[in-house]
């Protein structure tokens, strides 16, 4: 927890948000201001400040906090895909994190961003 940061508020409830996907380790929800018509940010609950803060996390020999971390990452892919089917996106899907100032990022916990086009279909509004 990063007491300074939005999305560690959202995590903790102290900022409301229009949660679609909530586990132990992930959660997802709508983007304030949508840049497509489904574009939901999955985030894990830890605060990582961004995709960068992996840069040394790939090696060999793998010490159990890291391992775990690792494995959070792909299990974020995965509820992205999940979500994908969720929302009918069959034709495809975008699935960005932003990083840094020049990046584009903005809001600092890592994030990624689930955007695409269902052509009206949409099952959590
Ligand atoms: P970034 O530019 O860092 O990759 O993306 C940050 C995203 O967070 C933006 O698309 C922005 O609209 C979204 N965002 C910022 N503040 C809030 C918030 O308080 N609630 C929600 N749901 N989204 C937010
Ligand atoms: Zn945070």
């Amino acid at each position: 927890m990063n007491k300074d940061c939005i999305f560690c508020k959202i995590v903790n409830n102290e900022i409301p948000s229009e949660r679609i996907y909530e586990d132990e380790e992930i959660m997802a929800f709508k983007d304030i201001q949508p840049k497509a018509p489904v574009h939901v940010l999955i985030i894990p609950k830890k605060h990582f400040d961004s995709a960068s803060d992996f840069k040394d996390k790939y090696k060999m020999e793998l010490d159990s906090e890291t391992e775990e971390e690792l494995t959070l990452a792909g299990r974020m892919l995965a509820v992205c895909a999940r979500l994908a089917e969720s929302y009918h996106l069959n034709e495809g899907y975008r699935v960005v994190t932003n990083v840094g100032e020049y990046g584009g990022q903005t809001v600092y916990h890592l994030h990624f961003h689930l955007l695409g086009d269902n052509y009206g279909l949409q099952v959590n509004d």
